[in-house]
């Protein structure tokens, strides 16, 4: 399965959460099955003398993404909603892929390849194991857990892909699951939806964007149109085309597209966390001697501005408590950063206190606290 890692979508990073996906494989190798007896009581399982279009689209789907079928498949009655879901998706239990009915009736073998991929995807790629949003009680840290949701969905559209082998279904299916439609109502003219989303992209500022853990079917759309012109899209297939991008050229490109709806949000939030323990961590280094010499005064002005200033005068009138209390507060809440936000703070710390006077090794407490504080190891 692990060949399938390097379609992922660069934002879709467990690691950044601190979550070794691989460390989890190991620890869970017994399957369990309890799960299945209510399924069996209320759904069919798809085999091919039960539902033959179904299961044959599902042998279809495995052939192509060359990994072997341990999913149990059921249809359940819905006839509201054209939906699948994949249940239990840690790696100790067999998976369960279910499909509404509305999607069976709705969808034509090859959309269902490409949902039927969608959903191993996130089994595969173990998505189930990623921080819940609703859980997360800081906003920054929701706004980056449903930032990590959407981008799953991505990595999972791709294998969707991967798993119809055509542009045009795939997109067709995105379209119906968006619209709930049929094709008796809906026309597939790719390009003025496209029109919609540069509409949607000049707009921008879209906080529903922001805080949905789905993307919005018109980026989902393009990524996959961007997809279909890699140079690893054709490898996967072998069509000996050279493809117009690399994966990581129209990652990128997807990353610019959903910050044009969504605004600077999410990183402003990201970055203001940042600074302020950054600001308060510095102050606490400078303080350790505790002195704040004329030269430090004025790397820290430059550093941090109208900043600098504020906290300097609020030092004034305030004891080393308060001190503490600032960098406990602003580190407590940095520990919820990015890994990668964790780890560029903690290397711009350690370069500041291998760079200032005063006692080394009080110096080097103080910034093992910190650290510690932060979940990173120093
Ligand atoms: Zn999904």
């Amino acid at each position: 399965m692990d060949f399938l890692e390097k379609y992922k979508y660069h934002k879709d990073n467990p690691e950044e959460f601190g979550i070794d996906l691989k460390k989890f494989k190991k620890l869970n190798e017994e399957l369990d099955n309890s799960h299945i007896s209510a399924l069996l009581s209320t759904s069919i399982r798809v085999s091919k003398d039960l539902i033959p279009s179904v299961a044959k689209a599902i042998d279809q789907v495995f052939k192509r993404i060359k990994i072997e079928n341990n999913f149990n498949f059921f249809v359940t009655p819905n006839s509201l909603q054209a939906n699948a879901s994949c249940s239990l998706m840690s790696s100790a239990s067999r998976p369960d892929i279910i499909l509404t009915s509305k999607l069976v009736e709705l969808f034509s073998e090859e959309e269902l390849q490409f949902v039927i991929g969608h959903e191993i995807a996130h089994y595969v790629y173990q998505h189930g194991l990623y921080p819940n949003p609703n859980n997360a009680e800081e906003n920054n840290f929701k706004l980056n857990i449903l930032n990590l949701s959407r981008s799953a969905e991505i990595s999972a559209d791709r294998i969707g892909f991967l798993a119809c082998n055509s542009l045009d279904h795939a997109l067709r299916a995105n379209l119906k699951l968006a619209s709930g439609l049929g094709e008796k109502h809906i026309k597939f003219k790719f390009s003025s939806y496209l029109d919609q989303l540069r509409e949607l992209e000049d707009l921008g500022n879209n906080s529903g964007e922001l805080w949905s853990t789905h993307p919005n079917f018109l980026i989902r759309m393009q990524a996959l149109i961007w997809f279909s012109m890699t140079k690893e899209y054709h490898e996967f297939f072998d069509t000996k085309k050279k493809g117009t991008y690399t994966l990581e050229e129209i990652d990128r490109k997807i990353e610019n597209s959903i910050k044009k709806i969504t605004g600077n949000e999410l990183e402003r939030s990201n970055k203001e966390i940042y600074e302020r323990a950054l600001l308060w961590g510095s102050l606490n280094i400078y303080l350790s001697d505790k002195k704040f010499s004329k030269q430090e005064q004025g790397i820290f002005a430059e550093r941090f501005g109208k900043k600098a200033e504020k906290a300097i005068s609020f030092l004034k009138f305030s004891n080393k408590d308060v001190l503490e209390k600032k960098v406990n507060d602003s580190f407590v809440e940095a520990a919820n950063l990015l890994r990668s936000y964790k780890t560029d703070l903690s290397g711009e710390l350690k370069k500041l206190a291998s760079e200032t006077d005063g006692d080394k090794t009080k110096k080097q407490n103080i910034l093992s606290r910190m650290l510690e504080i932060l979940g990173s190891k120093d």
